[in-house]
């Protein structure tokens, strides 16, 4: 048995799109990434899609569009991707980070509004493994300080929050297209805006910051650079890929919903002493995305996280661990910000990186998998709440 944590779902219609893309020997500045795009800005109902090379990129073309560099502090939940954090301090800007709520691992906007000082100018909104942030605290603490919001949404494709797409709140969201995300082309990104200047300024960013795009030129290879950009665009290729993928979107957030549901009953009816599951939440307000069903164990049993993965891996069951570390806690942060009082060892962000384990619900997997998911989990963990006995 293998059942993969990630497994991108890759059929004739990608193949397709590969080989028609290469045929047309456009590879760059052509119709596919211009018809992701719309794709993308209907099934977001986002006025402006911006395709780039990952969300990383997208998120560091906002602070760089937006003004926010040298000088100034970006709000980042501390348990996320370390993504968050760099495109804020590669456009120069400082990560300030912020505990989560122990029970979705969102940011928690009381602590949130604890850490603002005179030079904080964003929020950083990760949408934790599919599921909304309280936007609506959020929205009203940013306005309050005249801050930004730009939204991670690389795990949120498919969230609502009252029935706005996440990425659509705030002033910007991105999202990721890597090979174990929602959907993929195997490496890049879009951002959603509603704001029409600030996916003009991101367009001319993210390809040099030339003063004209390809198709306006009246002279081909004519044009002049009046900004410090990047060469952040996604390829033809990459963009027929993701196009290929959003079409079945609608049917792999469906099975997602479906095996987490399933694979979430299975686990609450063996009612195994020292385990919850991260809920994903479906309600009015928010719908989740469903993106993995993260199990926390609790602290006996997480002292012996490493054998009950190992086991999980043994028969066949593919794990993660989202993610490994509070972001302050890693070499890097921790080295450039060592002397910030931040108590790393008490930060409900250690809860996730240090006793959780994520499980797969993906549309490579059906509920026959989950069931072997289910059984190899009860079993571990009841063989432990025997010995603790
Ligand atoms: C995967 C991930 C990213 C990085 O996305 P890329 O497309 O690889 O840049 C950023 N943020 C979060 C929350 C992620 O899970």
């Amino acid at each position: 048995m293998n059942i993969p944590f990630g497994k991108p779902v890759i059929g004739d219609e990608e193949l397709a799109a590969v080989e028609r893309v290469l045929k047309t020997g456009i590879l760059v500045h052509g119709p596919e990434a211009e018809f992701f795009e719309k794709k993308f800005s209907q099934f977001t109902e986002s006025p402006f899609s911006v395709s780039v090379s990952s969300c990383t990129a997208g998120m560091h073309l906002f602070y760089v569009a937006s003004g926010i560099g040298v000088g100034d502090e970006v709000i980042c939940p501390a348990q996320t991707h370390v993504a968050t954090a760099h495109a804020a301090e590669l456009a120069g800007a400082t990560a300030v980070f912020v505990d989560v709520d122990p029970l979705t691992g969102n940011l928690c906007p009381e602590k949130l509004e604890r850490a603002l000082t005179a030079k904080t100018k964003a929020i950083a909104v990760v949408h934790y493994l599919g599921v909304p942030s309280d936007m609506d605290e959020i929205i009203k603490i940013a306005a309050k300080h005249d801050l930004k919001i730009l939204e991670d949404c690389a795990l949120a494709l498919g969230s609502k929050y009252k029935n706005v797409h996440t990425g659509l709140l705030g002033d910007a969201g991105c999202f990721s297209f890597y090979p174990v995300k929602h959907i993929t082309s195997a490496e890049g990104g879009m951002l959603i805006t509603k704001d029409s200047n600030l996916a003009a300024k991101i367009r001319h960013l993210r390809a040099f910051g030339v003063d004209r795009s390809h198709g306006e030129r009246s002279i081909p290879g004519l044009y002049d650079v009046n900004d410090l950009g990047f060469n952040y665009r996604m390829s033809e290729i990459h963009a027929a890929i993701g196009a290929a993928q959003l079409e079945k979107l609608p049917s792999f957030l469906k099975k997602r919903k479906s095996n987490f549901q399933y694979l979430s009953d299975l686990l609450v009816n063996a009612d195994c002493k020292g385990l919850r599951i991260v809920p994903q939440i479906n309600n009015d307000v928010k719908q989740s995305s469903h993106y993995c069903l993260s199990v926390i164990l609790d602290a006996q049993l997480a002292l012996d996280r490493a054998s009950i993965i190992r086991e999980l891996n043994a028969d066949g069951v593919g794990t993660s661990i989202y993610y490994p570390h509070p972001v302050p806690r890693l070499s890097f942060y921790a080295n450039k910000y060592r002397n910030r009082d931040l108590d790393l060892d008490r930060l409900v962000a250690t809860i996730f990186s240090d006793q959780s384990i994520a499980l797969p619900v993906g549309p490579h997997l059906d509920l026959g998998e989950m069931e072997v998911i289910a059984s190899s989990l009860i079993r571990a963990i009841k063989k432990r709440n025997l010995g603790s006995l």
